[in-house]
């Protein structure tokens, strides 16, 4: 991507470390070199073993139906129930003892849910959604902190048939009635609050003022969980406590089409208006228990598996509740903020839980890099084996940090791509095969097509970069946007036709390993030469000073786009006053030169106390672009904090 003609303008691909997987973990991993080799030679037949994983009611007629192409069934007439596939084939098989949950509340509560505690409360739920009036095919919002009802409250809606939609708890209710009315859920489930940062923050009030333009809105069924005072409507207002805890906790799971929708999820909103992303059953459970138990090597028996992510964001769906429970395996669900009431909250939870496999993503761990290694170090953090990143590219030196700081330099981090849209991961090491590269995420996995084409759909030489495209349908892919079938086509399946365009840029190196390169919306264009903002920013983090950058291109008189910077400074650099500033940017400058090249030298570096983010964390560049071009700001419905923004403005001179 960021090579025109001879000259190549990359750090990347001169990062030369090499990490093989530790011999006693490739020696007893799950997935060995023999699924590439089986995946390759029939892909199908890959996938219907993958699905063999699951219990089905009714077996499929065929794997895969395409012919409706860019429109995908998979494991067609096979019916199955998720939720019966999370739950009660465990208990059934005696495991119904063995910890589903460890929870952690932010406030210090917890409370453990087995596998048979947990199927009984989804039945309860599950009868009092039918009470409710809810039938298979309606949709349910769901509106809720991180407490052990979201997941119930999920399952419930699979068990019956009821797709539901999870809306991040920190989301406005601006945002909220736009995803309700976006899928028409006429059943919303929240809380009275949640506790964000040693605070209750309330939910109800904001279900209250989105529904308040939702006269399709029936019934909000609310969880009492921070006790805080709040307005209540008769006739629309159910208590969980009062509804769910009198229902029997039987529940008979019917089984549905493996193509039954299961949920629909919105996308982060990074790069545009949130997408309402449809994803099914069968293929989806198959994919995400197969990757989750591949890709993290997971035993049931003995390992504590934590997706420190939000389950209002994709992550949290198929890496906190689908693949773990339908593979059985005990996870922590951790309800707040790294930082209440200390900085070390994470790493206390590892050493409580003797959590072994832990899945984050790059913003978090840039943030743990700003803390100093010393956090960590105060903990016992000998129970972890294993390491994932995810949601964004990781940059090398964050790769090192957490592989050294968290990983005690034995622990293998598998970088895993994948996005709302493909459901579970796609391109991702297998830690007991693959020699890991720090900020690659190496090839695509055992099952899935991947390639990096040019600007003509022809896939480039190792060594050069283009476009991202998976050229074969996969069995967790969505199968549409939620009521606009033109803007999926449109979206994903009409810039090369007959493959999948991700939207990301991405490099081959001489392996022909893939390294991502952040959005094909965030390419900048100077002077002719494209140079990827994740380059610039790996090359900013790269300097013993910053924790964390965000760069953009911005329209250029002279240059058509010039590179702009925004930097968050490590602990005592940050303290420092504004001239330091100012040294500090030319300093920055010339390092971007010499690691990159003098055309990606940034025009204008901004030293900035916070970066806008998603939920998820991304950093949300378009804003970032606005910014610097002084335009108003686009969708900010996703942002979680928005006053961020006008601290940036503040910092950018008139005309900058
Ligand atoms: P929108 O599509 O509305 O702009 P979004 O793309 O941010 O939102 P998600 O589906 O949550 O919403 O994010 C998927 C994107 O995250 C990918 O397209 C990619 O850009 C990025 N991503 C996820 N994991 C990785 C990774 N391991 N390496 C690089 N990028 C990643
Ligand atoms: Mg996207």
């Amino acid at each position: 991507m960021t090579d025109t003609g001879g000259e190549t303008l990359s750090n990347l691909l001169r990062e030369e470390r090499r990490f093989p997987p530790p011999p006693e973990l490739a020696a007893a991993a799950n997935a060995t070199a023999a699924d590439y080799e089986r995946a390759d030679s029939d892909r199908l037949a890959f996938w219907a073993a993958a699905a063999g994983r699951l219990d089905w009611a009714q077996p499929w007629d065929e794997v895969l139906d395409f012919s409706r192409a860019p429109f995908a069934r998979w494991f067609v007439g096979g019916r199955l129930n998720a939720a019966y596939n999370c739950l009660d084939r465990h208990v059934e098989a005696g495991r119904g003892g063995r910890v589903a949950f460890h929870w952690e509340g932010e406030p210090g509560d917890t409370r453990t849910l087995t596998y048979a505690e947990l199927t009984a409360e989804v039945c309860r739920a599950a009868n009092a959604l039918r009470e409710l009036g809810v039938t298979a095919g309606d949709r349910v919002a769901i509106y809720l902190p991180m407490i052990p009802e979201t997941v119930v409250a999920m399952l419930a809606c699979a068990r019956i048939g009821a797709p539901h939609t999870v809306v991040f708890g920190g989301f406005s209710a601006e945002a909220l009635r736009g995803r309700i009315l976006d899928c028409d859920a006429r059943v919303v489930i929240t809380a009275d609050g949640g506790y964000r940062r040693g605070k209750p923050s309330a939910l109800k009030a904001a279900v209250d003022e989105a529904v308040s333009a939702c006269p399709d809105v029936r019934s909000v069924l609310v969880v009492r969980r921070t006790g805080q005072d709040i307005d209540w409507t008769d006739g629309r207002d159910v208590w969980w406590h009062d509804l769910v805890d009198a229902q029997p906790a039987q529940h008979e799971a019917e089984a549905f089409d493996s193509e039954h929708p299961l949920y629909i999820m919105y996308t982060s909103g990074t790069t545009a208006r949130p997408k309402g992303i449809l994803h099914t059953t069968g293929g989806y459970l198959t994919q995400v228990a197969w990757t989750h138990w591949a890709v993290f090597d997971v035993k049931p028996e003995r390992d504590v598996f934590w997706t420190a992510a939000d389950i209002g964001w994709v992550t949290g769906h198929s890496y906190i509740v689908y693949g773990p429970l339908a593979n059985g395996v005990t996870s922590v669900l951790y309800e707040g903020t790294p930082d209440t009431p200390h900085q070390g909250r994470w790493w206390e939870i590892v050493e409580k839980y003797r959590v072994s496999i832990l899945y984050c993503a790059p913003t978090a761990i840039r943030t743990f890099m700003k803390w100093g290694g010393d956090i960590p170090d105060g903990f016992d953090l000998s129970s972890l084996r294993l390491l994932g990143s995810v949601g964004e590219p990781i940059n090398p030196e964050a790769w090192m940090w957490y592989r050294k700081y968290i990983g005690a330099d034995r622990c293998p981090v598998v970088d895993t791509w994948w996005q709302t849209e493909t459901g579970a991961q796609m391109i991702s090491p297998l830690p007991g095969v693959s020699v890991c590269k720090p900020g690659s995420a190496l090839r695509p996995l055992p099952g899935v097509a991947a390639e990096v084409v040019d600007d003509a759909g022809k896939p480039v030489p190792d060594g050069s970069g283009g476009y991202l495209v998976l050229t074969e349908p996969w069995p967790a892919m969505l199968r549409t946007i939620w009521g606009d079938e033109q803007r999926y086509i449109d979206t994903y399946w009409s810039r090369f036709p007959g493959v999948y365009f991700a939207g990301d840029g991405a490099k081959k190196d001489e392996d022909g390993d893939i390294w991502l390169l952040g959005r094909v919306d965030d390419v900048m264009n100077v002077s002719g030469h494209r140079i990827s903002t994740t380059e610039v920013e790996s090359a900013l983090v790269s300097h013993p000073t910053v924790a964390e950058a965000a760069v953009v291109g911005a329209t250029d008189a002279m240059t058509g786009q010039g590179v702009v910077a925004f930097v968050i400074l490590r602990g005592d650099a940050a303290s420092a006053g504004s001239a330091d500033a100012e040294e500090v940017a030319a300093e920055l400058r010339a390092h971007v030169a010499k690691e990159i090249g003098p055309i990606a030298r940034p025009r204008q570096i901004l030293v900035v106390a916070e970066l806008p983010k998603t939920r998820s964390g991304k950093i949300m560049r378009r804003l970032l672009r606005d910014v610097a071009e002084h335009r108003d700001l686009g969708d900010v419905t996703t942002l979680t904090d928005s006053s961020v923004m006008d601290e940036i403005r503040g910092r950018l001179p008139a005309g900058g």
